[in-house]
C-alpha cells in the first residue's frame, strides 16, 4: 500500500476586501499558521497545503477548478476566519468536483476578556462567517463534513484525519481499475451488479480479463524468481514439511509461487487496484489462487471472491483508508455461528482468501484439498485473526441505487483451538448482539461478503459514502431493529424523492 503522504489537501480560507489589506494579510497569516500546523499533525497523514485568502468570486472558481484539475488534490478544507458573503461561493461551489470539509474553527482559542474590543471581534468572525458559509453549502445540497472546535485540538485534528483518510480512498477509487478473472459465480444475486452505474457515481472501472491471458503470466515465470519467492516463504511463515523445498508436496508451493508470479506481473502491468477471481473459471491455473491472493491483498489490493467486485473495491477503499495503521484489513465471509447462552459469535472465514494482515501470529503455510472447483490442492496461509474491534462493510447493487452497509463487531480469539479447520479465520461478536446484527443486515440486504478492518470507523464510512454520493446504513452498538427498519423505509422514500446527483 502506498503512502497517503503524497496526497494534498487544500486549506482554504474566505474572507472580503471589506476589511483592507492589513486585516488580509493577518488572516492570510493566520491560515498559513493554521494548515502548517494540520500538515504536521500526526494524525493528518496527508499534505496539508495552504492557498491564497479568496475574496471574490472569480479566484473562489478559478481555485475549484484548479483543485479538480489537480492530480495530488484530494480535497479542500474551507474555513471562513472572517465574513465572506456566501453567494461568491456559488459558482465555485457549483463547480468542485472534490470533497470538502467545513473547518468551523477560530483562530484564537479563547475569549481575552479584559483586553477583547471590536478590532478583536472583527478578526475573529467565524462563529457567523462560517454560518454564512454553512448556508449556502446546505442550499445547494452538498454533502460535505462539519468539523467544530480548535484547529489545535488533539479531537479536531483526528476527525480531520478521518475525513483525509476517506478523501485518499475516494480519489483512489475515482482513478482505479479494478480486473475481473471470470464471471460472478452462476445464479448468485448478491455479487452482480450495475457496473456502468458504479463507475458513474463510484468512479472506478470494472473488467473482464480471460483467465487464459493471466495463465500467459503464470506460465511465464521464470525458476529463478520462483526460487526467490520460496525463500520469502520461509522466512515469512511458518512452512509446513511437506512443502519445503525436497518435502513431498514441495511442487505445490512451486506451483503456488508461480500463480503469484504472474497475477502480480498481470495486476502491475495493467495498474489495477483491485481483483477477482472465481473457482468455476480457472482454465489453465493448476490450483485456485489461495497464498498469492493473501500475499497481494497484504500489499493493498483489493480482492472479492467468485467475481465479487463490489467487495473487491471495497477491501480496496478500507485498505486506503487505513494505511500506515497496525490493524489489518481482509475480504472476508459470513461463514458459521456459533449460538451459545453466553454469547452468539460468528466464525469468518473463505475457501482460501483472508488476508495475513489481520494475522494474530506468524501464518502457517499449509497445503489441503479443495472440495470444490476440482483442481489441484491449493497452498495457503492459516491463521487467527488477532482481537479488537472491527467493521464489516459491504456495497450492494438495490437496483435503483448503490447502498453501504456497515456492521460493528468485536474480533475475539478462538474460545477453543481449531486444529481440523485449514483456512485463515476471524471470530467475532456483532454489536449490539448477534441477534439484533443479523437481523438488520439481512433486513439491509447486505451481502455474505464483506471487507473486515480494524482501523476504519463508522466515521470514515459516513465521509466515505458521503462523498460517493450512495446511501450508508450503519448496524452498531446503538441499533435497534424497528427503528434500523424504519430508517431503510424512509431513506427508500427518501432517495426516491431527492436522488443524488
Ligand atoms: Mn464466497
Amino acid at each position: 500500500m502506498q503512502s497517503l503522504d503524497r496526497n494534498e489537501v487544500w486549506f482554504v480560507t474566505g474572507s472580503q476586501h471589506l476589511y483592507g489589506p492589513e486585516i488580509l494579510e493577518t488572516v492570510a497569516q493566520h491560515s498559513t499558521r493554521i494548515a502548517a500546523a494540520l500538515d504536521g499533525a500526526s494524525a493528518i497523514p496527508v499534505r496539508v497545503v495552504p492557498k491564497p485568502v479568496l475574496t471574490g468570486p472569480d479566484e473562489i472558481r478559478r481555485l475549484m477548478q484548479a483543485a479538480n484539475a489537480d492530480e495530488r488534490c484530494i480535497g479542500l478544507i474551507t474555513w471562513m476566519h472572517t465574513f465572506s458573503p456566501a453567494k461568491m461561493w456559488i459558482a465555485g461551489l457549483g463547480a468542485l468536483q472534490k470533497p470538502f470539509l467545513h473547518l468551523h474553527t477560530q483562530f484564537d482559542r479563547e475569549i481575552p476578556w479584559s483586553t477583547i474590543d471590536m478590532d478583536f471581534m472583527n478578526l475573529n468572525q467565524a462563529a457567523h462567517g462560517d454560518r454564512e458559509f454553512g448556508f449556502i453549502a446546505a442550499r445547494m445540497r452538498l454533502d460535505r463534513t462539519v468539523v467544530v472546535g480548535h484547529w489545535a485540538d488533539p479531537d479536531v485534528q483526528d476527525r480531520i484525519g478521518v475525513w483525509s483518510r476517506a478523501a485518499s480512498a475516494r480519489h483512489d477509487w475515482s482513478t482505479g481499475r479494478i480486473a475481473r478473472f471470470g464471471d460472478n459465480m452462476r445464479e448468485v444475486a448478491v455479487t452482480e451488479g450495475d457496473k456502468v452505474e458504479a463507475q458513474r457515481r463510484l468512479g472506478f472501472s470494472i473488467n473482464t480479463f480471460g483467465v487464459g491471458d493471466l495463465a500467459a503470466h503464470v506460465d511465464a515465470a521464470a525458476d529463478a524468481d520462483v526460487d526467490r519467492l520460496i525463500g520469502e516463504y520461509l522466512d515469512a511463515y511458518d512452512v509446513a514439511t511437506e512443502l519445503r523445498p525436497g518435502g513431498d508436496r514441495a511442487a505445490s508451493l512451486r506451483d503456488g509461487a508461480r500463480i503469484e508470479l504472474g497475477l502480480r506481473s498481470f495486476l502491475g502491468d495493467g495498474r489495477f487496484i483491485a481483483f477477482t477471481d472465481t473457482f468455476e473459471d480457472l482454465h489453465g491455473l493448476k490450483q485456485l489462487p489461495g497464498l498469492a491472493v493473501q500475499r497481494l491483498m497484504a500489499e493493498g489490493y483489493g480482492f472479492g471472491g467468485e467475481g465479487d467486485w463490489k467487495t473487491a473495491a471495497m477491501v480496496r477503499a478500507m485498505k486506503v483508508m487505513s494505511a500506515g495503521l497496525p490493524g489489518g484489513v481482509s475480504f472476508m465471509e459470513d461463514y458459521t455461528y456459533h449460538f451459545s447462552p453466553d454469547a452468539d459469535l460468528i466464525l469468518g472465514a473463505h475457501m482460501l482468501e483472508v488476508c495475513p494482515s489481520i494475522a494474530a501470529g506468524k501464518p502457517r503455510l499449509e497445503v489441503h484439498p479443495l472440495s470444490i472447483g476440482g483442481k489441484e490442492d491449493p497452498v495457503r496461509l492459516v491463521f487467527d485473526a488477532h482481537p479488537g474491534a472491527a467493521i464489516a462493510a459491504c456495497v450492494t447493487d438495490m437496483g435503483d441505487r448503490l447502498r453501504m452497509v456497515a456492521s460493528v463487531v468485536d474480533v475475539v480469539a478462538p474460545l477453543q483451538p481449531l486444529p481440523r479447520l485449514p483456512v485463515a479465520r476471524a471470530m467475532w461478536k456483532p454489536r449490539p448482539d448477534l441477534r439484533t446484527n443479523a437481523a438488520a443486515w439481512i433486513h439491509a440486504g447486505g451481502s455474505h461478503h464483506t471487507s473486515l478492518g480494524y482501523d476504519v470507523t463508522p466515521a470514515h464510512l459516513a465521509d466515505f459514502a458521503a462523498m460517493c454520493g450512495v446511501e450508508l446504513l450503519v448496524i452498531d452498538a446503538e441499533t435497534r431493529l424497528d427503528a434500523f427498519r424504519d430508517h431503510i423505509r424512509w431513506n427508500d422514500i427518501a432517495y426516491h424523492l431527492a436522488p443524488r446527483r
